[in-house]
């Protein structure tokens, strides 16, 4: 099980703040901006590089679900980044397939 497995399972506490059938959305536990928001599939993708075919409907969830929350969060507006980190170089710590929302204040370019 992974570890977002986990916190959709509610076995780890998370300041969870959207639910449906498909996705979770909680808090990052190490915000890297004002609102840092995980938005996660329930059903485990390791890495958007093994995404497929059929996970076509489900990748578009997730970020029409990231776009909602950032309106719901007050930051549609001023402007958000989304990112999803995959593999060593690009970031990934968590092999479970996730988009950070990140807004809240004016964010570099290009990251570092
Ligand atoms: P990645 O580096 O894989 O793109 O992002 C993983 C993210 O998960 C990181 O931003 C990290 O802070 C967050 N994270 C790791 N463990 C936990 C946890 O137990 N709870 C929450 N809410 N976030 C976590």
């Amino acid at each position: 099980m992974t570890l977002f497995e986990k916190i959709v399972a509610r076995e780890i506490p998370a300041d969870i703040v959207f639910e449906d059938g498909d996705c979770l959305a909680f808090r990052d536990i190490s915000p890297k901006a004002p609102v840092h928001i995980l938005v996660v599939p329930k059903r485990a993708i390791p890495r958007v590089a093994e995404a497929v075919p059929e996970d076509a409907a489900l990748l578009g969830r997730l970020l029409l679900t990231a776009a909602r929350i950032a309106k719901s969060e007050g930051i549609s507006d001023s402007g958000f980044r989304l990112v999803v980190n995959n593999g060593g170089d690009g970031g990934e710590t968590v092999t479970h397939l996730h988009v950070h929302l990140l807004g809240g204040r004016a964010l570099g370019w290009p990251p570092g």
